[in-house]
C-alpha cells in the first residue's frame, strides 16, 4: 500500500510515525511545503488542553488526550527523551476572574497531580490572585522534536519530500491512502471556511533559574522548555493572518510575564516569533472520505484544525485517524 501523508508539522510527522508502527508492508512518503518553519515549532509545546477543545465526541475526544499523553509519557521514559524533546514539567494556574479558569476537566483526571494551590503558593508570584491550581505535566519541544521524529522516521524507510500540493484528489493517482495534515494550508485545499487563523506571539528568552511554569490572566504565560529558554507569552488574534512581529505586542506580553516574576526583567530576548494556528470552529476534523478521480481512487483521511492544542493532541489525532483508515480500508475489501 502506498501511502503520502501531507504535512511535516507535529501533526503529520507524528501520524507518520505512527502509521508506521501501526500498518505493515507499507510505503510512507511526507511531503510538506515547508519542514523546518512550522507553526509547531513556534509553540511552548505543553501539554495542556484549553477545556474549549472538542473532536466529534466528549469520549473520543477523552481518547484522543488520553493516547497522545500516553504516547509522549512513553518516551519520556526512555532515553530518547532529551533527543526527542520530551519531559515533565510542574507549574501554576491563577486567576482572577472565576474559580472555572484554573478548574479543566480534561486534565484534571489525566496528569499525576491536579490540584488546589495552597495559600503559601499565591506568595510565589506578584499580584493578590484569588484562584490558583498546581498541576504536573508533559511537554514537548518541537525544535528537537519534529528533526528526532524526521530522523527516526528517515531511519524506518520514510522518505520526506518538500513540495507544495495544490489538490488532493489529485493524488489519487499515485496513492493508495492520504492522510491531510496540512493544518491551516487545509483551507484553501479543502475549502473548509471552518478554519480561521488564532494569531499567536511569544517571546523566547534565556533564564536558566526559572523551573517551573506560571499562567495567569489575559493570556500571560511562562513555560522553560529546554536549553534554557523560556517562552513568554501570549496572544490570540482572531482571524488575523500577519506574520510580522508587533512591538506593541511584545512589550505586552514583557511587561505582563514581569508583572507576575520581576526576576524576569533580567531575561535576555533570544528570538521573537509569531505563529498562525489552525482554529477550526467547533470541533478539530478527523474523518475519512473516499476520493475518486477518473478510474484511481484513494482513501483520505482528514488530520487537521488543532488550534491551540496541536502539540498536546497530535498523536491521539493520529491513532484515530489511522483506524478510520483501517475500517475503510476493510469495508472496501469486503465490497470486492
Ligand atoms: C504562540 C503559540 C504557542 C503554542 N503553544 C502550544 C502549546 O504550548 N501546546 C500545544 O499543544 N500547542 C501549542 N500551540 C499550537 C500548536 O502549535 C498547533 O496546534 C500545531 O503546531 C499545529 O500543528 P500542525 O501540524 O497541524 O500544523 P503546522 O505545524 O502548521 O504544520 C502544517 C504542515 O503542513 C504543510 N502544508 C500546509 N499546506 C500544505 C500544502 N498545500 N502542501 C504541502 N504542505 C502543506 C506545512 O508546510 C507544514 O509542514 C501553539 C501555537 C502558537 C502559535
Amino acid at each position: 500500500m502506498k501511502v503520502v501523508v501531507i504535512g511535516g508539522g507535529i501533526v503529520g510527522l507524528t501520524t507518520a510515525l505512527q502509521l508506521k508502527r501501526e500498518l505493515r508492508n507499507i510505503e510512507v512518503t511526507v511531503l510538506a511545503s515547508n519542514f523546518d518553519d512550522t507553526v509547531s515549532h513556534v509553540a511552548a509545546g505543553i501539554f495542556r488542553i484549553g477545556s474549549s477543545y472538542s473532536g466529534p465526541t466528549e469520549e473520543i475526544t477523552r481518547e484522543w488526550i488520553r493516547d497522545s499523553y500516553e504516547y509522549y509519557d512513553d518516551i519520556r521514559k526512555t532515553v530518547e527523551s532529551p533527543f526527542a524533546g520530551v519531559t515533565t514539567i510542574s507549574g501554576y494556574l491563577f486567576a482572577n476572574s472565576s474559580p472555572e479558569t484554573v478548574k479543566n476537566h480534561w486534565m484534571q483526571d489525566l496528569v499525576p497531580i491536579y490540584r488546589r494551590a495552597t495559600d503559601e503558593e499565591f506568595q510565589l508570584v506578584q499580584n493578590n490572585w484569588k484562584y490558583g491550581s498546581f498541576f504536573t505535566t508533559l511537554l514537548t519541544e518541537c525544535r528537537l522534536h519534529l528533526p528526532w521524529a524526521r530522523k527516526k522516521l528517515q531511519e524506518n524507510g520514510v522518505k520526506l519530500e518538500i513540495k507544495e500540493i495544490n489538490s488532493l484528489k489529485e493524488l489519487a493517482f499515485d496513492w493508495d491512502l492520504i492522510m491531510n495534515c496540512t493544518g491551516l494550508g487545509a483551507r484553501t485545499l479543502c475549502g473548509d471556511t471552518h478554519l480561521v487563523s488564532m494569531r499567536g506571539q511569544v517571546l523566547k528568552v534565556k533564564a536558566p533559574w526559572m523551573k517551573m511554569f506560571f499562567y495567569g490572566e489575559l493570556d500571560t504565560y511562562i513555560i522553560p522548555g529546554f536549553n534554557n529558554i523560556v517562552t513568554l507569552g501570549g496572544s490570540r488574534n482572531f482571524d488575523s493572518e500577519n506574520t510580522k512581529l508587533c512591538p506593541y505586542e511584545s512589550a505586552a506580553i514583557r511587561e505582563r510575564c514581569e508583572n507576575l516574576l520581576p526576576g524576569l526583567k533580567k531575561a535576555k530576548v533570544v528570538r521573537e516569533e509569531v505563529g498562525l494556528r489552525p482554529h477550526r470552529e467547533n470541533n478539530v476534523r478527523v474523518e475519512v472520505e473516499r476520493i475518486v478521480n477518473g478510474l484511481s481512487t484513494a482513501i483520505l483521511v482528514h488530520n487537521y484544525g488543532h488550534g491551540g492544542y496541536g502539540v498536546s493532541t497530535a498523536p491521539g489525532t493520529a491513532n484515530y485517524a489511522i483506524k478510520l483508515a483501517k475500517e475503510m480500508h476493510k469495508s472496501s475489501v469486503a465490497k470486492l
